[in-house]
């Protein structure tokens, strides 16, 4: 039997659609026009999508010609990571491709990269980058840069993280990698919305966005670039849609939709203030039940909306079950894993040793989340995590 899900703590997976989007995609489903026909019906669709696409713009802070709409943040990824960036009338070519231990499992792959052009980034135990590896990695292969006629690098770094909520130190790494002359894409799908879009100050080339993790409708996403002269060389061809950039007819309510959500999480930036508090209130509840409880990224600036904690000898899979049953929503590693039972990519990354890793949940709360709603968790997480684990040590009250 499914179970009766009535708290949702697991926005980082899906945030649930804003009434406004919902409204607006179920307008637009069903209407006649082809965004690309010159008629009435065509233009009318259009409409929908440069009104989005003007929104989704304002949100990253770029002109609306910066912005080029995609079936999801995966996909902008996978163009992005491109060996060959269109440059005016040119184009770039990277020979190399380094990318964040922490990353979405979209940039990990490397996109169109062959896997020997492939290079993982090590992250610290909070799943940082190591800016100092980074520099230094880049520094070593400008030879080989220069011995390849004036052929790159790319570097791709998250803006925050799915699982732990870390926040990378974008100023930093974007410094680095516009000194080494290298291009920088940003995974800025969990950050926005939450912290602001800084393409300018993180020097980043280009952004992902995802419309279902503002409220909007899943299936739709975004690939943003900082300078309309450098993009990446699509990566759907056979069409003038998008300006040649993504080629296939426009999904017109869902991009719709993903406009408004863009223009309504810009508002409520601010609103986080309050969630960071109810989720520190939440981790300290956590810890007054097991004084070892282990909070992951812990130790450096987070999402405010977002915990992953274990407690040894909680097993995960086992946890999210209990807690379905009783009508509560979170999730174990990242929601576009799971089905797998390996451990998260993440926690391995930080070094956290399998057994600890195995017991990792994340809690992601919306913006309209409330304290009655983690009262409610945690007199379950009290109820189970004593099932499961018995009257062991770690006991803190
Ligand atoms: N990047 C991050 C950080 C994500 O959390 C996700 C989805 O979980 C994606 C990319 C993929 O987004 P989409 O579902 O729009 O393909």
């Amino acid at each position: 039997m499914a179970g009766r899900t009535n708290i949702y703590f697991d926005h980082n997976a899906g945030a649930a659609m804003r009434p406004q989007a919902v409204e607006l995609v179920r307008a637009l489903t069903g209407v006649t026009g082809n965004p690309s026909s010159v008629h009435g019906a065509g233009r009318a669709a259009r409409a929908h999508i440069e009104k989005a696409r003007a929104q989704v713009a304002l949100l990253a802070g770029v002109p609306a010609s910066h912005v080029t709409f995609t079936s999801g943040a995966s996909e902008a990824n996978v163009t992005a990571l491109s060996p060959i960036w269109r440059k005016g009338r040119g184009e770039a070519r990277f020979f190399r491709v380094l990318v964040g231990a922490s990353e979405h499992a979209s940039v990990i792959a490397g996109g169109r990269f062959a896997k020997d052009a492939i290079e993982i980034l090590p992250v610290d135990g909070d799943g940082l980058v190591d800016a100092d590896h980074l520099a230094r990695r880049l520094a070593e292969l400008s030879d080989e840069a220069a011995a390849r006629e004036g052929a790159r690098i790319l570097v791709s770094v998250m803006a925050a993280n799915n699982e732990t909520g870390a926040v990378q130190p974008l100023a930093r790494i974007g410094e680095i990698v516009a000194a080494a002359g290298a291009i920088l894409h940003v995974d800025a799908v969990q950050a926005a919305g939450r912290v602001a879009l800084d393409m300018a100050g993180w020097q980043a080339d280009s952004i992902a966005l995802s419309a279902h993790k503002i409220g909007g409708p899943q299936g739709a996403g975004a690939l943003v670039v900082r300078n309309a002269g450098l993009k990446p060389a699509p990566l759907l061809t056979g069409g003038g849609q998008e300006h040649w950039n993504r080629a296939g007819t426009e999904n017109v309510a869902a991009i719709a939709g993903f406009g408004i959500a863009a223009e309504l999480c810009a508002q409520e930036i601010n609103h986080w203030d309050e969630i960071r508090r109810l989720r520190d209130g939440f981790e300290s509840g956590l810890r007054h039940i097991w004084s070892d409880t282990f909070i992951f990224s812990g130790g450096v600036e987070r999402l405010a909306n977002t915990s992953c904690f274990a407690v040894p000898g909680v097993a995960a899979e086992t946890a999210l079950i209990a807690l379905d049953l009783e009508g509560i929503a979170c999730s174990s590693g990242s929601a576009c894993s799971s089905g797998k039972v390996s451990v998260s990519h993440v926690l391995t990354a930080m070094g956290v040793e399998e057994r600890l890793a195995r017991c990792a949940l994340r809690v992601s709360f919306s913006p309209d989340a409330r304290a009655e709603e983690v009262e409610v968790f945690l007199a379950a997480w009290r109820r189970l995590s004593e099932r499961m684990r018995g009257a062991g040590a770690g006991r803190a009250a």
